[in-house]
Protein backbone atom coordinates (compact mmCIF):
# COMPACT_ATOMS: atom_id res chain seq x y z
CA UNK A 1 0.00 0.00 0.00
CA UNK A 2 0.82 3.43 -0.11
CA UNK A 3 -0.67 7.16 0.04
CA UNK A 4 -1.76 9.49 -2.83
CA UNK A 5 -2.01 13.29 -1.93
CA UNK A 6 -4.17 15.67 -3.43
CA UNK A 7 -2.07 18.79 -4.26
CA UNK A 8 -5.57 20.92 -5.26
CA UNK A 9 -6.87 19.81 -1.26
CA UNK A 10 -3.38 20.82 -0.06
CA UNK A 11 -3.40 23.91 2.13
CA UNK A 12 0.14 23.48 2.85
CA UNK A 13 -0.38 23.50 6.18
CA UNK A 14 2.93 21.28 7.13
CA UNK A 15 1.08 18.89 9.61
CA UNK A 16 2.18 15.49 7.71
CA UNK A 17 5.34 16.63 6.99
CA UNK A 18 5.45 16.88 10.91
CA UNK A 19 4.23 13.04 12.23
CA UNK A 20 5.87 10.67 9.38
CA UNK A 21 7.66 8.92 11.33
CA UNK A 22 10.06 8.05 8.36
CA UNK A 23 10.56 11.78 7.30
CA UNK A 24 8.90 10.96 3.84
CA UNK A 25 6.82 14.34 3.53
CA UNK A 26 7.88 17.65 2.21
CA UNK A 27 6.31 20.54 0.25
CA UNK A 28 7.51 21.18 -3.08
CA UNK A 29 8.46 24.12 -4.36
CA UNK A 30 4.72 24.90 -4.87
CA UNK A 31 4.03 24.37 -1.03
CA UNK A 32 2.69 21.13 -1.55
CA UNK A 33 3.22 18.16 0.42
CA UNK A 34 4.91 15.34 -1.53
CA UNK A 35 5.97 12.27 -0.77
CA UNK A 36 10.01 11.25 -1.56
CA UNK A 37 10.14 7.53 -1.20
CA UNK A 38 7.02 6.38 -1.48
CA UNK A 39 8.25 2.47 -1.17
CA UNK A 40 9.08 3.29 2.30
CA UNK A 41 5.62 4.11 3.53
CA UNK A 42 4.78 1.53 5.73
CA UNK A 43 0.96 3.22 5.96
CA UNK A 44 1.13 4.20 9.79
CA UNK A 45 -2.00 6.39 8.80
CA UNK A 46 -0.16 9.29 11.20
CA UNK A 47 -0.46 12.18 7.81
CA UNK A 48 -3.75 10.79 6.89
CA UNK A 49 -5.17 11.34 10.94
CA UNK A 50 -3.63 14.71 11.18
CA UNK A 51 -4.24 16.31 7.69
CA UNK A 52 -6.66 18.67 8.10
CA UNK A 53 -8.50 18.44 4.68
CA UNK A 54 -8.55 15.25 3.61
CA UNK A 55 -5.31 15.61 0.61
CA UNK A 56 -4.22 12.22 1.55
CA UNK A 57 -5.64 8.67 0.98
CA UNK A 58 -3.89 5.83 1.20
CA UNK A 59 -4.66 2.69 -0.68
CA UNK A 60 -6.31 -0.58 -0.24
CA UNK A 61 -5.31 -3.81 -0.82
CA UNK A 62 -8.29 -4.82 -2.71
CA UNK A 63 -8.60 -7.48 -0.24
CA UNK A 64 -9.14 -5.05 2.37
CA UNK A 65 -11.46 -2.89 0.64
CA UNK A 66 -11.93 -3.64 -2.63
CA UNK A 67 -10.31 -2.83 -6.23
CA UNK A 68 -9.32 0.62 -6.27
CA UNK A 69 -10.23 1.34 -2.55
CA UNK A 70 -8.91 4.05 -0.54
CA UNK A 71 -8.90 5.02 3.10
CA UNK A 72 -8.86 8.66 4.26
CA UNK A 73 -9.89 10.51 7.66
CA UNK A 74 -11.90 13.06 8.62
CA UNK A 75 -12.24 14.77 11.64
CA UNK A 76 -14.72 16.82 14.18
CA UNK A 77 -13.93 18.22 17.22
CA UNK A 78 -14.09 14.85 18.89
CA UNK A 79 -14.06 11.72 16.13
CA UNK A 80 -11.60 10.87 13.51
CA UNK A 81 -14.06 9.69 10.75
CA UNK A 82 -12.43 6.74 8.88
CA UNK A 83 -13.74 6.88 5.47
CA UNK A 84 -13.04 3.54 2.94
CA UNK A 85 -13.80 4.60 -0.88
CA UNK A 86 -14.14 2.40 -3.49
CA UNK A 87 -13.58 4.56 -6.87
CA UNK A 88 -14.18 7.98 -4.79
CA UNK A 89 -17.71 6.84 -3.47
CA UNK A 90 -17.41 6.08 0.39
CA UNK A 91 -18.78 2.65 0.89
CA UNK A 92 -17.88 2.58 5.11
CA UNK A 93 -17.36 4.93 7.20
CA UNK A 94 -15.82 4.30 11.26
CA UNK A 95 -16.26 6.59 13.71
CA UNK A 96 -13.70 6.31 16.32
CA UNK A 97 -13.43 8.89 19.67
CA UNK A 98 -10.04 11.12 19.91
CA UNK A 99 -9.20 9.82 22.78
CA UNK A 100 -8.96 6.41 21.54
CA UNK A 101 -7.43 7.30 18.01
CA UNK A 102 -4.23 5.91 19.33
CA UNK A 103 -5.68 2.52 19.55
CA UNK A 104 -6.10 1.94 16.33
S1 LIG B 1 1.49 6.60 6.16
FE1 LIG B 1 3.01 6.97 7.79
S2 LIG B 1 4.97 6.38 6.87
FE2 LIG B 1 3.53 6.65 5.17
S3 LIG B 1 3.83 8.78 4.52
FE3 LIG B 1 2.14 8.77 6.02
S4 LIG B 1 3.09 9.21 8.00
FE4 LIG B 1 4.74 8.60 6.57
S1 LIG C 1 -1.44 17.81 6.26
FE1 LIG C 1 -2.68 17.88 4.40
S2 LIG C 1 -2.98 20.06 4.01
FE2 LIG C 1 -1.28 19.91 5.47
S3 LIG C 1 0.57 19.88 4.19
FE3 LIG C 1 -0.02 17.74 4.52
S4 LIG C 1 -1.32 17.20 2.75
FE4 LIG C 1 -1.17 19.45 2.84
Amino acid sequence: MAIKIDKKTCISCNACTSVCPGNLLYLNEEKKAEICDPKECWDCSACLKECPVQAIEMYLFPEVGGSGSTLNVKQDNESLIWQVKENGKIIEEIVISKKDSNKF
